[in-house]
């Protein structure tokens, strides 16, 4: 049975120890998607509700959310103290319970470049001032990093590692304007290539089971990702949670989920295709909640492994 190669292979063949992505949530930062500068209300299965990604530490920074023409931020002091408590609390608690000593900061929510540069530049600087940390992970949307950042993190990326993860979804517009994605297939490939050229790494999402989307569909867009020189992937199924459009789709029986078997068919394809340089950072996606609206395999996730194991199995490969 042939071993995938996993990120965690990856960092661990780069770094000679285990390496821990610490995710980052921090108050102020919102999304284009929301915001109404390229479309309201987001993308259709994001729930977004209270679209501030306050955290209990910072309620004062619930209603107030920055952009990238932001003029000032007079809670930047907040952030970074933010930023420090969070990163503290979590890598204290990895190196507890399975002796993490080395760490990546993953600012993961909302979109982590949208924000004027001399905020990134301090949060990303900071970051990289933490014991231990060898570098970053930054999720973003491809319309919502500017040269200047890229610029600036292509510096970092000289002596850090610097991981740039863009939602890549599906590489078809139609696909893109059904989500209510507010940018098309081209200005991801633009800025993946720009990233690239950069000499940052790249990590693409890419989603299974989107509206109106074929297996034929999803594997075209594994292609596309991997042509654009993505050096990670992340795999997830489209799921329905609760207060979101697609919930009313849903609700309406206009959209259908994709099930199990369809997923672990068009999952195992997809990575049958993938170059073998490209690490896998996640196979499947769920949440254990009542938000959960559909599909009810996308529950468990010790389950959706077992089964993604079992299907990779059959073509000599092992998760
Ligand atoms: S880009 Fe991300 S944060 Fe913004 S609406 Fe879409 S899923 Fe939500």
């Amino acid at each position: 049975m042939e071993q995938i190669y996993t990120y965690g292979t990856y960092l661990k063949n780069k770094f000679g120890v285990k390496v821990y992505k610490v995710g980052i949530n921090i108050s102020g930062f919102t999304c284009p998607n929301i915001d109404g500068t390229v479309a309201r209300g987001g993308c259709t299965f994001c729930e977004n509700d209270s679209f501030s990604a306050s955290t209990d530490e910072v309620q004062e920074l619930k209603s107030f959310h920055l952009n990238l023409n932001s003029k000032e931020n007079p809670y930047l002091d907040k952030q970074l103290k933010q930023l420090e408590v969070q990163f503290d609390a979590i890598s204290k608690r990895q190196t507890k319970e399975y002796g993490a000593q080395k760490f990546l900061v993953y600012f993961q929510s909302f979109t982590n470049t949208y924000a004027p540069f001399e905020t990134l530049k301090a949060l990303y600087d900071k970051a990289l001032s933490f014991p231990n940390v060898l570098g970053l992970s930054i999720g973003t949307r491809s319309d919502s990093i500017t040269q200047e950042t890229l610029d600036y993190l292509s510096k970092l990326a000289k002596e850090k590692e610097i991981w740039v993860e863009f939602g890549i979804q599906s590489v078809y517009d139609e696909t893109l304007e059904k989500i209510n994605r507010g940018h098309d297939s081209a200005n991801v490939k633009e800025w993946i290539l720009k990233s690239k050229n950069a000499g940052l790494h790249v990590c693409g999402h890419l989603i299974f089971g989107l509206p109106g989307e074929t297996q034929a569909m999803m594997l075209e867009t594994s292609k596309a990702a991997y042509s654009w020189g993505i050096d990670s992937v992340k795999y997830h199924p489209l799921y329905v949670v609760k207060k979101t459009a697609l919930a009313n789709e849903y609700a309406r029986g206009e959209f259908t989920p994709i099930n199990e078997q369809e997923y672990l068919e068009v999952l195992v394809k997809s990575i049958l295709i993938k170059p073998k340089n490209v690490s896998v950072q996640r196979v499947t996606a769920g949440i254990d909640d009542d938000s959960l609206l559909a599909p009810q395999w996308c529950r468990d996730k010790n389950k959706q492994i077992k089964n993604i194991n079992a299907a990779l199995k059959q073509v000599g490969l092992k998760y």
